[in-house]
Parts: C-alpha cells; structure tokens; sequence
C-alpha cells in the first residue's frame, strides 16, 4: 500500500483567514479569542489576563474536512505545538505532528520563504502538499528541483482561507500523482 502523502498545513492564511474584508466574522467561521503561549512571550512581565488576546476565526468544517484527506497531516505553522494545544481542538483534530523550525521569519537566500528549506528537509523524500498563504512561485520551482518526489505548493488567499473546493483540488492531486483514491 502507498504511503500518504503529507499535507504540510499553516494556520493563519489557510485555517484563519485572518485578512477577511470587512473585518468580521466570515460566514461559517467562529470568533475565538486565543492566549497561547507563544503569544504570552511577546509580553514578558505581563500578566497573563492583561494580555489582548489574539483574535482567531476557525471554521469548525474544516477539521472533518480534513480528517477525510487521503494525507497524513502535519502542522506547519509558527504555532507549532501551539497548534495542537489551540487549534486542534477547536477544530476537532487529534494531535498532529509538527514542524519545529531552527528560526522563523529570517530572509532566505532567492528570496525563498524561510520555512520552505525546512519543509523540504523534513519531508525527506515523501510526497507532500504545501498549504501556506505565503508562498510564491520561486518556493515552488525551488521544491520542483528539490525535493526527490511528488510535491506541489497550495497558496491560499488569507482573506478567504480554504475553500470546498480547494479539498477537492487536493483530493485530486493525490489521486493524479500517486493513485490515491480518497
Ligand atoms: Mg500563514
């Protein structure tokens, strides 16, 4: 039997459409106001309650929409274990696997996006989808010559998130590049 494929998931863009116009709610998202931990380090010497929340809009579909990918999924966002503690409940996902980055948000040579090095690294060799707001064509070429195996780059526009359809694109790619049926 193959293998699934990895879906390397971001949070913030994908999950949380965090640039939705006008600054409200989305249909069929829920407002949550978050204090994880990450989040509480940028106040150091503050109390935790006196922290503005971050403001969070989830979709509660997504996580059974998800959950019924042909992928194995694996977080890949600046929340890392954050994600698990945050998110997956909220969404209805069991803990996942994470990414753990050496450094975030640092400038990468030809102009890469600073994860897209580490994703490779990662996923040593299997097939993956890449869900990230921020990626842009030269991360793309860079797995294409990269990354010995499937792979293909999803950008999502932060101010949408994922739609319907964007899970069946993914559907389709693995049943097109590996023979997934899901
Ligand atoms: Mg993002």
């Amino acid at each position: 039997m193959t293998a699934l494929p990895l879906l390397l998931l971001d949070v913030d863009g994908p999950l949380n459409p965090y640039a939705a116009v006008p600054q409200e709610q989305p249909p069929g998202y829920r407002t949550h106001h978050l204090r994880p931990e990450f989040w509480l380090t940028r106040f150091p010497g503050r109390a935790d309650e006196a922290v503005e929340p971050l403001r969070l809009w989830l979709n509660p579909e997504h996580g059974p929409e998800l959950l019924g990918l042909p992928f194995e999924l694996v977080w890949a966002t600046t929340w890392q274990e954050d994600a698990n503690t945050w998110i997956a409940p909220l969404l209805g996902l069991p803990e996942l696997p994470y990414v753990r980055w050496p450094r975030m948000h640092q400038d990468e040579p030809d102009g890469l996006h600073w994860k897209t090095r580490v994703l490779v690294d990662w996923a040593a060799g299997r097939p993956f989808v890449w869900v990230d707001d921020e990626l842009g064509p030269q991360d793309t070429e860079w797995i294409a010559e990269n990354h010995p195996g499937p792979a293909a780059t999803f950008r999502i526009d932060p101010r949408i998130g994922l739609r319907t359809e964007d899970f069946a694109t993914l559907r389709a790619w693995a049943q097109a590049e590996l023979g997934i049926e899901g």
